[in-house]
């Protein structure tokens, strides 16, 4: 199994972010006007138009997923800190998740053994898992098996996530959290592994990444967890 501990250093700050955003959008804008313009001409067969049309909507839903992807990469930290059960976030997340995963032919499993907590941002705390959870079920095309497994580990908290998807190189695992880093082309925006890093920054925590290609991917995220007894 190939492993590395992908190091807080690396994330980008969000200022420097927004310039590669606009570039990032800007791209699909211009294919777009490209398109409308074309659209103009008179002799156009119906064929051709509604390939037009098509291809302005796919870009102008690119341009739409990278804002999204950015504004809550952005968003201010200014949410409620409360004390969450990881298994009641989990378990709300494999129901978001369960029409996703059922689409991709990808079947959930969930393994908590017993309550415990943390304190986060529920929201943010929640796209997290979102993108963490969508990213393993998209790594697994011809459908598979997500595993989600929360364990504490003394005052520590350790939740895993692993697919038997695709898989990952080293070069690939090395570039997770670079801002735009992509291999699912016009389908992916290469934000949602910036934004797990940062939640889990915030929470003083890590994120470990096992991967083998063609086998299949972990995450393993540690995060101080808190006694249940505990105020918030
Ligand atoms: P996006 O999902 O939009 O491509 P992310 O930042 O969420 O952007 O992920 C970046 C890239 O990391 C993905 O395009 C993919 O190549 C890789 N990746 C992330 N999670 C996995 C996984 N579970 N299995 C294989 N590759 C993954
Ligand atoms: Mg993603």
């Amino acid at each position: 199994m190939r492993e590395q501990i992908v190091q807080s250093e690396k994330l980008k700050v969000i200022s420097e972010l927004a310039a590669s955003v606009s570039h990032e959008v800007r791209n699909p804008l211009t294919v777009t006007k490209g398109f409308i313009q074309l659209l103009r001409g008179i002799d156009l067969t119906e064929e051709k138009k509604t390939q037009f049309i098509e291809l302005s909507l796919a870009e102008l839903e690119r341009a739409q997923k990278i804002i999204t992807d950015y504004l809550s990469l952005a968003k201010d930290h200014e949410g409620e800190i409360e004390k969450l059960n990881i298994a009641d976030e989990l378990n709300y997340i494999v129901s978001v998740m369960a029409p996703y995963a059922l689409f991709q032919q990808v079947e959930m499993q969930v393994h908590i053994q017993e309550p415990h907590f943390v304190n986060a941002d529920r929201q943010r705390l929640r796209q997290c898992f979102i993108n963490l959870s969508k990213n393993c079920i998209e790594a697994m095309p011809a459908g598979g098996l997500l595993t989600i497994h929360s364990q504490r580990q003394g005052d520590q908290l350790v939740i895993c996530m692993k697919d038997t998807g695709i898989g990952m190189t080293q070069a690939e695992i090395s570039q997770l959290g670079t801002p735009f880093f992509t291999t699912k082309r016009e389908k992916g925006t290469g934000l949602g592994m910036m934004l797990i890093f940062n939640v889990i920054k915030e929470l003083r925590g890590q994120v470990r990444v096992d991967s083998e290609k063609h086998r299949g991917t972990t995450f393993t995220i540690t995060i101080p967890g808190i006694e249940r007894e505990s105020a918030n």
